[in-house]
């Protein structure tokens, strides 16, 4: 059985106080370091998730989260290198032998009458990629039997504000299940070390308080074409 995992494996210290020092230059008329940390260190929680709230996010930039991540699948993980407000490393399938590969298995796949003939499929490519590298074909090219399902191993790097805006895009109840789960395991590991920042974190409807789908909205909050409508 395969599952995410994710780990925080650095951050700066005190991220929450880095971000209300950053706002404290912008608005609190302090005149030195010392000035400016005892402003910040003033200000109660909601200071911050206000300005965060306020879309102010270039607070947030100056804080940068490392995680490492297994147990993803490729096709997951196509999905979350589209976010080029990042740093990524991901294992090779040029450099690195996949004869072992994982994979995922999507529940719907788990529950159904397909499972067997799934199983059987990836032993299939399995055991193909394993006769072509033995008969010499290079990794690099045998691994183009590897199938979508096969996991990866990444290191993300990202700033709080890329950080916000992955999380309102991809906690999304509509986005896929996947990379919505590895968003939830990244949010869990960022709010146990910035609570403040991440509070109110959620989907782009929960954080900031309508749908941006419009026609593929669920349904659940009004899209802004909707509130714009009402407003007339
Ligand atoms: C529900 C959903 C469905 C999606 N479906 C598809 C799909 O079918 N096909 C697909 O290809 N992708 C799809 N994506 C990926 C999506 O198009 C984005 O590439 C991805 O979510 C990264 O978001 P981003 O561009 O805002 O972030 P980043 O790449 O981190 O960019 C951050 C911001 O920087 C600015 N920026 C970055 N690059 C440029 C640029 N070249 N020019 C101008 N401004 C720039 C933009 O303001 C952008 O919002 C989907 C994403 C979601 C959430």
């Amino acid at each position: 059985m395969i599952s995410i995992q994710v780990k925080l494996i650095s951050y700066p210290k005190e991220t929450d106080l880095i971000a209300k020092m950053a706002a404290a230059i912008c608005y609190s008329g302090g005149h030195d370091y010392e000035e400016i940390r005892k402003d910040a260190e003033s200000k109660p929680a909601e200071y911050l998730s206000t300005i965060v709230k306020n879309g102010h996010l270039s607070i947030l930039e100056h804080n940068v989260y490392v995680f490492y991540i297994s147990g993803l699948s490729r096709v997951a993980s196509h999905q979350l290198v589209r976010k080029r407000i990042a740093s990524y490393s991901q294992q090779s399938q040029r450099y690195v032998d996949a004869k072992n590969f994982r994979a995922v298995i999507p529940d719907t796949i788990k529950e159904s009458q397909f499972l067997e003939l799934y199983n059987k499929k990836l032993e299939d490519c399995s055991n193909l990629y394993q006769q072509m590298v033995d008969g010499g074909i290079p990794k690099e090219d045998a691994r183009f039997i590897l199938p979508g399902a096969t996991t990866t191993q990444l290191m993300v790097s990202m700033n709080a504000h890329a950080l916000v805006d992955f999380f309102v895009q991809r906690l999304c109840v509509r986005s896929q299940w996947e990379i919505r789960q590895l968003a939830v395991a990244m949010l869990e590991e960022a709010q146990k070390v910035s609570p403040l920042i991440f509070k109110d974190l959620g989907a782009y409807c929960d954080f900031y308080g309508y749908c941006p789908e419009n026609d593929k909205s669920c349904g659940r909050i009004k899209t802004l074409k909707e509130l714009l409508n009402n407003d007339k």
